[in-house]
């Protein structure tokens, strides 16, 4: 990618580059014998990723597995289509996007870039808590993701250590895209991860972008701390706890980032950072960010605080390990009908 300049520009010309691929189809002229399957890198609810080989090129590749049945049972085939049109459309430094996909009768199959880092979730626990400076670091990266994405009239809703990928480099990228959609105005879906819900999601209320700065600011004090904010065995209980903005600060936070988390975390929508007439610019400019180069940050000009171990190419030693399960093809297409618009 071109180095950024100027941010504001950037931002105004992405939603014509995003728009013309949106509604591109899948090629017809590839299928699973193109790949060499490695192991399983992760698992989410309908499906998985696996690292692959691309024997064309000979190089690795993250592919996720969508099985067509499961996500229609599920009712996920319009949070599945969402997610295929933004993963191919998207073109930001710290979000993944998709090379390309194809299908075969029983599965859906998005390749995407091998982020080869493993998940941001592994490193915290890792290092037990970030230093400040490094929670600045990574903080600063999700923050610009978003504020790209909101451009775009999209909400996340998923944002969360597991969904953060590390790549080579030591900085970061936004993973699983599946509940991603295209908003104006409000939407009502109850989605997202317990710890990570927004009040307002969990009040039925509708609700729109303002859900992702509330789980940033779960999000940086997650990093911060080692630990989510709003944590109980039972999910009713952890809902109770956000819906009244209960939560300890540690006593090691320093005054600036007990003030960010202040402003994020905060039940009072009219009160909640991000979603104020400044917009995501009272995060940027809050004093927890005072010295953060934003423009080097997006650039990818800052040192990373670790740069990940790998042994080569291909390397899958930073995920964990899964049970393996076979891909299957039945004689016959599974869905046509419903997966006529991949
Ligand atoms: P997802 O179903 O999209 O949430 O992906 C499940 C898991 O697969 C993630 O939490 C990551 O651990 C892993 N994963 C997803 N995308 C990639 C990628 N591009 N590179 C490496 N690992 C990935």
């Amino acid at each position: 990618m071109e180095p950024i300049k100027d941010w504001n520009f950037f931002l105004q010309n992405s939603r014509r580059d995003f728009d013309a691929t949106l509604h591109q189809k899948f090629p017809t002229n590839i299928s699973v014998k193109d790949f060499e399957f490695r192991r399983t890198l992760g698992t989410g609810s309908f499906g998985r990723v696996k690292l692959v080989k691309w024997l064309k090129n000979d190089k690795y590749y993250a592919m996720k597995i969508l099985e067509k049945g499961k996500v229609v049972k599920a009712r996920q085939l319009e949070h599945t289509l969402n997610e295929k049109k933004i993963l191919q459309s998207i073109k930001f430094p710290f979000i993944v996007h998709m090379e390309f996909g194809f299908m075969n009768n029983d599965y859906v199959f998005f390749v995407m870039p091998f982020v080869c880092g493993g998940e941001l979730f592994s490193h915290i626990r890792r290092f037990g808590k970030f230093e400040e400076s490094q929670t600045k670091f990574y903080a600063g990266q999700a923050i610009l993701a978003l504020e790209y994405l909101h451009y775009l009239d999209i909400v996340y809703r998923d944002l969360k250590p597991e969904n953060i990928l590390i790549t080579e480099n030591g900085y970061l990228k936004l993973t699983d895209l599946g509940f991603c959609k295209r908003i104006s105005g409000r939407t009502w879906t109850l989605c997202g991860t317990p710890e990570y819900l927004a009040p307002e999601v969990i009040l039925s209320k509708g609700y729109g972008k303002s859900v992702d700065w509330w789980s940033m600011g779960v999000l940086i004090f997650e990093m911060s701390s080692g630990r989510a904010p709003f944590t109980a065995s039972d999910p009713m209980k952890i809902y109770e706890k956000i819906v009244a903005g209960k939560y300890k600060m540690e006593s090691y936070f320093s005054p600036d980032l007990r003030d960010l988390l202040r402003h994020l975390l905060q039940t009072d929508l009219t009160r909640r950072f991000g979603n104020l007439k400044k917009g995501v610019n009272d995060i940027k400019e809050h004093r927890f960010f005072q010295t953060l180069d934003w423009i080097g940050l997006v650039n990818q000009k800052i040192a990373a605080p670790f740069i990940p171990r790998i042994k080569g190419e291909g390397d899958p030693g930073n995920f964990e390990v899964y049970p393996e399960e076979p891909i299957k093809e039945s004689p016959v297409e599974q869905y046509p009908k419903e997966f006529s618009e991949f």
